[in-house]
């Protein structure tokens, strides 16, 4: 049998491996990533799909750990290429649908739900659905009953004794499996490796969000989380029952999310206690709680819309108290703490994880995942789900828990793995590099993405040149654009010098001899880029047309 990894290793984000075994293949989650600040532009990104496009007649079938966007937000894009049946959860097919339907593409698969504990033959191996816990209900971690035996991959999973809805992660199922017929190779959620201790259990979000509730009444309360916690919302709908408070939400993913919730019975609330977000004004502002997205800073979302005073539906006012149930994801710490100022610039008091445990993690520290490594005493183990330092540590850990050194693989995207009787071994390599979205897919790549950084942070020159090549000579002054580089209406002497400058380099070239249009563009390129770097030590774009009449 076989792994090939296609994202996540590397990064958080694009979560995807292929279980193969006699040939056909199993893909497990297809996700996506949100853009990094360097890359200007890009809506998100795909793992590379090609291996999986090349051998779309051998997959067999997708199977979902749960329904974080980072595991299922590809699907969109891959349906386009292959069509297969897709397991996970019916929360999990639920929430992986909503994007799949904007593309309209839910007719090229079939979406099986799985329980929990539930084991079918997919392909060539059972594959059986092992409850977990995490930050969004019934995510599972997954076994591949495979002929070179149990591969377990963890999923996204922290072990929360007292979870919200009382489903825990299958401990006792798990080390039945260690026990007999033992677990070969374990695959493990890398993203908190380097935290000591055990993460926090979400029930212990729920007492604080109810203490502080209690201790602010006649103010309006505004609760911004991931649209897709679902315990988080039920803990917050709980502190604002027992508030005396009805709730309404604000945003579309989370107004969509906690129906389809509703629907299925995983989240509850008293009848009559959800409201119209259009209606909250017709209650005392001490009897309302709004649930909010944009707990990332997400430049469009209700929340950063409230704190620049442009949301159509609240404007915050001095006895609104906003809390920010969430922990910025690495990168977003500066959008969310211009949203904090924002807030607080509009009177509003502020609450986020900084001060108060109004957030816990959906990932498992080092105790959960020693705890994890010392249930299942694998055979092999390849750290997953992580930046690539998440990577080192988690695979130190698993040294320092038994697993022969030998037996520890360090894989990063695009890694292929072979079990054998003898045990772990690398098998070579696929493409594994990132697919960037901007409207349309694959066709920004890394010189577009260079070019926009360039732009961005030292502008564009733009010369534009007349010659005439029979007479070897420049025709009107060259014409100087610029942006981003000087203020051109301020810079007007600047811009003719360099105009100079171009046409004296032209002439020069010419008097030697050049006739070709690229041979002279690139004498303009050559001789304003330095001019601009000597006159103001900045290195711009510079963008030479000539035209030869
Ligand atoms: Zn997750
Ligand atoms: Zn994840």
């Amino acid at each position: 049998m076989r792994v090939v990894f296609l994202g996540g290793l590397g990064e958080i984000g694009r979560n995807c491996a292929c279980i193969e075994v006699d040939g056909r293949i199993l893909v497990l989650d297809c996700g996506i990533m949100f853009p990094d600040p360097d890359m200007p532009g890009v809506d998100l990104v795909l793992p590379d799909f090609s291996y999986l496009r090349e051998h779309a007649d051998r997959v067999d079938g997708i199977v979902l750990t749960h329904g974080h966007e980072d595991h299922t937000g590809g699907l969109a894009y891959l349906l386009r290429d292959l069509s297969a049946p897709i397991y996970g959860s019916a929360l999990t097919l639920g929430l992986a649908r909503n994007r799949i339907d904007e593309a309209g593409l839910s007719d090229r698969a079939t979406f099986v739900p799985v329980a929990d504990g539930e084991r079918i033959t997919i392909g060539p191996c059972d594959v059986e659905f092992i409850p977990v816990t995490h930050s969004v209900p019934h995510a599972m971690a997954i076994a591949f009953h495979t002929p070179q035996g149990i591969v377990l991959h963890s999923g996204d999973f922290k072990i929360d004794l007292e979870p919200v809805d009382g489903r825990r992660t299958d401990l006792a199922h798990i080390g039945a499996l260690a026990s007999s017929p033992g677990i070969r190779l374990l695959l493990s959620d890398s993203t908190n490796a380097e935290e000591p201790g055990f993460t926090l259990s979400e029930s212990t979000v729920g007492h604080t969000l109810r203490r502080l509730f209690m201790a602010r009444p006649g103010k309006r309360l505004i609760v911004a989380c991931f649209a897709s916690h679902i315990h988080r919302i039920q803990q917050i709908v709980d502190a604002a029952v027992a508030s005396g408070r009805h709730v309404a939400t604000i945003g579309r993913s989370m107004a969509k999310n906690i129906e389809l919730a509703h629907s299925m019975g995983l989240l509850t609330f008293p009848d009559g206690m959800l409201v119209d977000i259009d209606d909250i004004d017709k209650l005392p502002i001490g009897e309302v709680c709004v649930i909010s997205t944009g707990s990332q800073g997400e430049p469009m979302s209700a929340l950063s819309l409230m704190a620049t005073g442009d949301n159509r539906r609240i404007k915050i006012e001095r006895d609104d108290v906003v809390i920010i149930s969430a922990h910025p994801i690495p990168g977003n710490e500066w959008s969310v703490g211009r949203v904090i100022d924002d807030l607080h610039r509009r009177g509003a008091e502020v609450i986020h994880s900084g001060a108060e445990q109004v957030h816990t993690s959906g990932h498992a520290r080092q105790g959960e995942l020693r705890t994890l490594l010392a249930l299942t005493k694998p055979d092999a183990f390849i750290p997953v789900h992580g930046e690539y330092r998440h990577l080192v540590h988690h695979a130190a850990l698993a040294t320092s828990m038994g697993v022969p050194p030998g037996q520890v693989l360090l894989c990063e995207d695009g890694d292929a793995v072979r079990l054998e009787a003898d045990g772990l071994h690398r098998d070579g390599a696929v493409p594994g590099g990132y697919l960037y979205v901007d409207g349309t897919v694959g066709d920004v790549g890394h010189g577009v993405l260079r070019d926009r950084r360039a732009l961005a942070e030292e502008g564009v020159v733009m010369v534009v040149a007349t010659v005439d090549l029979h007479l070897g000579q420049v025709g009107h002054p060259p014409q100087i654009f610029t942006r981003g580089w000087v203020h051109a209406p301020e810079a007007e002497d600047l811009l003719e010098e360099a105009s100079a400058v171009v046409a004296t380099a032209i002439e020069k070239a010419m008097a030697d001899g050049a006739r070709d249009v690229e041979v002279l563009s690139s004498h303009v390129r050559k001789s304003l880029g330095k001019f601009v770097g000597d006159r103001t030590h900045r290195r711009p774009m510079i963008v030479p047309v000539v035209l030869a009449v």
